[in-house]
């Protein structure tokens, strides 16, 4: 059975590196493990290592990928040239970053920010603006910025109410909360990908839902990192798009991505009926490419063969697909 192959909208490829490294603490102890790992990066390790991980993310059903890049304009390109090598479609998700994290992330202004990404674009890279979050890039910043992405006809990708501290942050310093803010500021339209959105209260919603943004949510990172559960049924309630990420890569298998979103779901509301199987793959892969600016990308085969799936009816095998299977039942198709 012939599918669409997914597309992981959200990507840190170097993350993968710190799987079952147990920092203990809270998202906050494991973030400076992470900025750890991001300054030891370099262009040849990138090349080497995105590969490897980008392989891993083909092999488990992902044919495109969305890197969200803060590691410096060196390694963007290696990060591109991995993708090439692996095999797999790539969005590079520049990432803008003004104060905080690593000296490494951070541009000196919005123009050198522009800068390298007409860089990336002018190299033949397939990219997309990223303000890190309204903790990494202040207004001016994200005004300058969501005006080019607006006026190139870019996707936007930003991280905003991952974690309570941030939203709490926000709202000391600018008196409104992080998807408020980035309405504000014009980074919210329909090419616009809020990555997370686990703490958005009912009027951030309603801000996405007005502007046609979308949601990247990575189940599996979110999970591991302590960051609670996603606004499933309000994101459904308000039909704003929703796509998935792999994050941080502790896990790499979409089916599993989507599982979690609707079992989460189905955990808090104690109902079963919030998405079938055919919309959940809709997120998995129609999204995720809209998400990322893409009009095409490699299909994948189902090994209806498999073990996992010997024996189920044919009108039963996406269910069973998504919420009895792993990645392992997935084939690439050439
Ligand atoms: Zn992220």
């Amino acid at each position: 059975m012939i599918l669409p192959g997914f597309v992981n909208a959200h990507c840190h490829a170097f993350q993968r590196g710190l799987r079952g490294r147990r920092t203990g603490g809270d998202f906050w102890v494991w973030r400076d493990a992470m900025i750890a790992e991001a300054e030891r990066q370099t262009p040849e390790l990138v090349l080497e290592r995105y590969t490897d991980t980008y392989r891993e993310l083909r092999a488990a059903g992902y044919t495109a990928v969305g890197e969200f890049h803060y590691l410096g304009l060196a390694e963007a390109n290696a990060a591109a040239r991995a993708a090439k090598r692996a095999g797999i479609e790539i969005t590079l998700l520049l990432g803008a970053y003004a104060r905080g994290g690593s000296e490494r992330f951070r541009q000196s202004s919005p123009a050198e920010y522009i800068d390298q990404v007409a860089e990336l674009r002018a190299a033949g890279i397939r990219v997309g603006c990223a303000p890190h979050s309204v903790r990494a890039c202040p207004p001016d910043w994200l005004e300058e910025i969501g005006r080019y992405a607006e006026s190139e006809g870019l996707v936007l990708h930003v991280h905003a109410d991952e974690q309570p501290r941030e939203v709490e942050e926000c709202l000391a310093e600018h008196g409104v909360r992080p998807i408020e803010l980035l309405a504000q500021s014009g980074c919210l339209g329909p090419r616009t990908t809020v990555v997370h959105a686990t703490h958005a209260d009912d009027r951030e919603l309603d801000l996405l839902a007005e502007a046609g943004g979308r949601v990247c949510l990575c189940p599996t990172t979110e999970a591991n990192l302590g960051d609670g559960f996603a606004p499933f049924e309000r994101l459904r309630e308000r039909g704003i798009g929703i796509c998935i990420g792999s994050d941080s890569n502790i896990r790499i298998d979409p089916l599993e991505e989507l599982r979690e979103l609707e079992t989460s779901a189905r955990r808090l509301s104690l109902r079963r009926d919030f998405c079938d199987a055919g919309t959940l793959l809709c997120f998995g892969a129609d999204e995720g490419a809209a998400a990322l600016a893409l009009n095409s990308w490699p299909d994948i085969s189902v090994d209806l063969g498999h073990r996992s799936l010997a024996g189920v009816a044919s009108e039963d095998v996406l269910d069973a697909l998504v919420f009895g299977c792993g990645a392992d039942v997935l084939r690439e198709s050439y």
